[in-house]
C-alpha cells in the first residue's frame, strides 16, 4: 500500500457523472488487464483488440508496458519494489480510464499476484477483467521477438521474468488465452466476444 504522503487535500467531484459518460460513448469503461509472460502476446493481442474495438466504434486505449516505462514510469526497474510501484500507478491510470468510459487495455507481465489483485482492489467491482495471456516458457523462448529471452540466459538481464525471476499465474482469471493455441485472431475475437457478452459494450 503506498503511503498518503499529502495533506489537507479534498476530493472535488464533478457535475458530470460516469453515467453521462458512458451514454455519450455508448458503452461501459473497463479495465481488461492482460497478463502473462515476455513473448506471451500482450501487445500483439492488446494492439489488434484496441482496433477492432475502435473499427466497431467503440473507444478503446492500450497502456502498454514499455510505453509507459518511457514515460510516467520512466524512473522505475525492474526490481520487486518497482515492479509493485509499476502496477499500482498502472492501476490507478486504468482506473482513471474507465471511469471516463473507455475501455482500456493495459499490456504489463505484472508477474505478482498481490499486485494484481491490489490493481483489481483499485478498481470498482465489475470494472476490472484479469485475462491470462497463457503461453509456456519455451514457446515465448522460441518466439522472443525482442531477443530479451537470449540476453537473459547469457545473464545479461538480472530478474527476467520466466528465467531468473517468477511469475505467479493467475488464479482466477476471468479470461484465459493460450497463444500456442490461439491465432492472434482468434485471441482477438474471444476477447472482444467476451466484452460483447458481458454487456460491455452497450450503454
Ligand atoms: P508481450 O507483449 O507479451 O511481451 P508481444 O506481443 O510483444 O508479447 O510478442 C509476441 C510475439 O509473438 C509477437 O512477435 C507475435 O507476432 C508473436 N506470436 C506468434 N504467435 C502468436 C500468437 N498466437 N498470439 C500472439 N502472439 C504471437
Amino acid at each position: 500500500m503506498a503511503e498518503q504522503k499529502s495533506t489537507n487535500i479534498t476530493w472535488h467531484a464533478g457535475h458530470i457523472g460516469r453515467p453521462d459518460r458512458e451514454k455519450l460513448l455508448g458503452q461501459k469503461g473497463v479495465t481488461v488487464w492482460l497478463t502473462g509472460l515476455s513473448a506471451s502476446g500482450k501487445s500483439t493481442i492488446a494492439v489488434a483488440a484496441e482496433a477492432e474495438l475502435v473499427q466497431r466504434g467503440h473507444l478503446a486505449y492500450v497502456l502498454d508496458g514499455d510505453n509507459v516505462r518511457h514515460g510516467l514510469n520512466k524512473n522505475l526497474g525492474f526490481s520487486p519494489e518497482d515492479r509493485t510501484e509499476n502496477i499500482r500507478r498502472i492501476g490507478e491510470v486504468a482506473k482513471l480510464f474507465a471511469e471516463t468510459g473507455v475501455v482500456v487495455l493495459t499490456s504489463f507481465i505484472s508477474p505478482y499476484r498481490a499486485d494484481r489483485d491490489s490493481a483489481r482492489e483499485l478498481n470498482e467491482k465489475g470494472d476490472f477483467l484479469e485475462v491470462f495471456v497463457d503461453a509456456d516458457v519455451a514457446t515465448c523462448e522460441e518466439r522472443d521477438p525482442k531477443g530479451l529471452y537470449k540476453k537473459a540466459r547469457a545473464g545479461e538481464i538480472p530478474e527476467f521474468t520466466g528465467i531468473s525471476a517468477p511469475y505467479e499465474a493467475p488464479e482466477n482469471p476471468e479470461l484465459v488465452l493460450d497463444t500456442a493455441k490461439l491465432s492472434v485472431e482468434e485471441s482477438v475475437a474471444a476477447l472482444v466476444g467476451f466484452l460483447e457478452k458481458q454487456g460491455y459494450l452497450s450503454p
